[in-house]
């Protein structure tokens, strides 16, 4: 039998096997063609290189077994599910291998029949070595090796409706096709960053000889996936010099005006990032900046400056909030600096009366408001600004890319090239090496340093018995005039569960603190409602707030000094210094109390909380303890963003990457020579694929 030719660039549904349903669940891993199925790396890889003979076996442990089929039948059990039953034997003894289907009864395997099975030993029983389920493969008599044995086997990324063994023969069929494969990374750059030729490497991804070949074939793929991600970030930054945006000008008078405005003087690290902003503002150019800062760090300040320069320039600015409560917090810092001011401020969330809607909308399109403070409903298509100068966004990590640039994309309306500036903030602090290569596109200005006068927050971990030493504490604050939040993990809005868990944990409070006013927040709570609890506690007519994690980011109510995380351990590390960063914010310290109710010891990341303050070493920790895929968005797409690269481990070939992407477009902007058509290509690929997904909503 001839194998047949394959190429490259075939659909994955010319494999033997993959039929509809398949190709379909290959198409949602982003794999249509037989390069794109090549460029799957493997997760792991398994060592199968060595049958064991049966007698050996224990229970327990995994296992390849390779033999004959004695026996075999199928039946159906009473319960209504169906069993596969087959006898192996090896030249030592025999196994049994069981697998169980829902409603289909498979046939019994041909006697006689050369199998390889993997998988783990659950008992070991008269008959031999039991196994339940395992990986069976059929073998041709003659073949000393296959896919799943004989060998390194590799484990790919699996999806709803592809088991490991079935992705992997797809491999093992679609290798032919890297013969006569196009390299679309030129053979300079590749000598140059010492990396294998695409064809030997994706040989070596799958089925390597050892694992040092794999690890360099995986570089291979790596870059070749970083070096495109770099080539797009380059491209779209170098489109952003050719669009123009409304300059905005901070005379010495204007600068006067702002200062005399904010209730507090700039730290030397604020300064520094307005210095920056301003130099960004002052250009014809569009600014793209995310501000980073630690939580607390004071960005909104930084923001405001930004935004009334840009007021006083005679141009509109929009300023997005994840939440309703921080976009009305947002309004209300606003509304108090600007006391007496000539400053027109609007706000704009979801669910407002259409009329009362389209009146604002008209004054907005008017120009009769400068600053509009809403939630994503300030991108949805019926807003129109006269002149927009500048959008600044808020906790950025809430909002996907996409939403981001649909807002940059609203820009004036007096040509179409026209953009307004763009201040992005986020209070994920990230390695700026990192930040650089995330939102590669961006400008990044970091606040450093620290707001004089605060005292830094003590971080317990508890036990639930030591809940007493807690209520004391929680108790002394209060009577000292302080307040206090209690928050409770709440997996997702209709999480009817943990709302029980957050209204008894109101109830407790409210028994054990008679003499205070105790409050309840939470996502299912009426808009008007969350308002009314948030602006008692703001006000300070809320002593106590339990909340689920709406709280999460942004809250700013300085009088606060305790924070009581209940069930901690269900909670991420970034998110549990995000919620830390609630207290501290005046100059009275704080307490973050971190109830741990695991079952089975404290997780590592309480205790790098309890040790850390600086949310920069917690960001680190984080990321090794989790990776980056959400700063890529991963939750947005639902598809991780490289398959072979893995951030921050390949931080150095990332950089190598984002160099050769410079050299590429220096030497040819538009990737036009012949050499530079497999980059383009692939280029275009991803563009497309993250434009597919733009729709998706955080
Ligand atoms: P974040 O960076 O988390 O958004 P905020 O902007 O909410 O932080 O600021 C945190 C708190 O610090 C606020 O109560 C704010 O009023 C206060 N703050 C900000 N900058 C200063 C400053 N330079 N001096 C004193 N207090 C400040
Ligand atoms: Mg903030």
């Amino acid at each position: 039998m001839n194998a047949p030719v394959r190429r490259h660039d075939d659909d994955v549904g010319s494999l033997p096997g993959i039929r509809a349903a398949r190709r379909e669940a290959f198409a949602r891993m982003g794999v249509e063609t037989l390069e794109d199925l090549l460029r799957l790396a493997p997760r792991r890889y398994e060592d199968r290189r060595h049958p064991r003979p049966v007698v050996e076996l224990e229970k327990g442990e995994t296992a390849l077994v390779v033999g004959r089929v004695r026996s075999s039948k199928s039946f159906r059990t009473r319960a209504g599910l169906s069993i596969l039953e087959a006898v192996v034997a090896d030249a030592s003894g025999t196994a049994v291998a069981r697998w169980f289907y829902r409603g289909f009864r498979p046939q019994p395997l041909p006697v006689e029949r050369r199998v390889a099975l993997y998988g783990s030993v659950e008992a070991v029983r008269r008959q031999g070595p039991e196994f339940k389920s395992p990986e069976l493969e059929r073998l041709p008599d003659e073949e000393e090796d296959g896919p799943g044995w004989g060998r390194y086997v590799p484990v790919h990324p699996r999806t709803t409706g592809l088991s490991a063994s079935v992705v992997r023969r797809a491999v093992w069929e679609a290798l032919p096709a890297t013969r006569g494969m196009p390299d679309p990374v030129p053979p300079g750059l590749l000598h140059a960053h010492d990396l294998p030729a695409l064809g030997d490497a994706l040989r070596a991804l799958h089925f390597p000889d050892d694992l040092a070949e794999a690890e360099t074939a995986r570089r291979r793929l790596a870059f070749d996936e970083l070096l495109v991600h770099e080539l797009l970030l380059h491209r779209r930054r170098n489109a952003r010099g050719e669009l123009a945006a409304p300059p905005v000008r901070f005379p010495d008078r204007v600068r006067e005006r702002i200062r005399a405005r904010l209730p507090f003087e700039l730290t030397p690290g604020q300064q520094h990032a307005v210095d920056e902003i301003v130099a960004d503002l002052e250009q014809p150019q569009p600014m793209y900046r995310l501000l980073q800062g630690d939580v607390g760090s004071g960005k909104t300040a930084v923001a405001v400056y930004a935004l009334l320069g840009t007021v006083a320039s005679g141009l509109q600015v929009a300023v997005m909030a994840p939440t309703e409560v921080l976009a009305r917090q947002h309004l209300e810092t606003l509304e108090s600096m600007l006391a007496g001011s000539r400053v027109r401020l609007g706000r704009l969330v979801g669910g407002r009366k259409a009329k009362a809607r389209r009146e604002l909308l008209a004054r907005v399109a008017d120009g009769e408001v400068d600053v509009v403070v809403g939630t994503h409903a300030v991108i949805s298509e019926d807003v129109r600004f006269r002149d927009l100068g500048l959008v600044i966004v808020d906790e950025q990590h809430k909002f996907g890319v996409e939403q981001r640039r649909e807002l940059v994309a609203k820009g004036g309306t007096k040509a179409d090239w026209r953009r307004p500036h763009c201040l992005v903030m986020t209070a994920t602090p990230i390695p700026r090496t990192l930040a650089l290569t995330v939102w590669g596109d961006m400008d990044v200005s970091v606040i450093e340093g620290t707001i004089p006068g605060r005292t830094p927050v003590d971080t317990w971990v508890v036990r639930p018995a030591e809940g007493r030493r807690v209520m004391e504490r929680v108790r002394a604050e209060l009577a000292a005039g302080r307040q206090a939040y209690v928050i409770y993990p709440l997996v997702a809005e209709s999480d009817k569960l943990a709302l029980k868990d957050a209204e008894a944990g109101r109830e407790r409070w409210a028994r054990a603190l008679p003499d205070h006013e105790v409050g309840l927040l939470h996502g299912r709570l009426k808009r008007d409602e969350k308002t009314a609890v948030m602006q008692a506690f703001h006000a300070g007519d809320v002593d106590l707030l339990v909340a689920t994690v709406v709280v999460e980011v942004g809250v700013d109510v300085p009088n606060a000094t305790v924070l009581v995380v209940e069930h901690a351990e269900r909670f991420g590390l970034s998110q549990l210094h995000q919620l830390r960063g609630r207290i501290g914010r005046g100059t009275q310290g704080g307490l973050c109390v971190l109830v741990d109710r695991s079952k089975d010891g404290t997780p590592a990341r309480l205790e790098v909380l309890a040790a850390d303050t600086d949310g920069f070493a917690i960001a680190e920790e984080d990321l090794k303890l989790r990776g980056v895929g959400d700063l890529f968005g991963k939750r947005q797409h639902g598809r991780p963003a490289f398959h072979a690269a893995s951030l921050p481990r390949d931080l150095p070939l990332l950089l190598e990457a984002r160099d050769a992407a410079g050299g590429l477009l220096a030497a040819d902007p538009g990737l036009a020579a012949p050499e530079h058509a497999g980059l383009a290509r692939l280029a275009a690929q991803r563009a497309r694929l993250l434009e597919d997904k733009s729709t998706a909503r955080p």
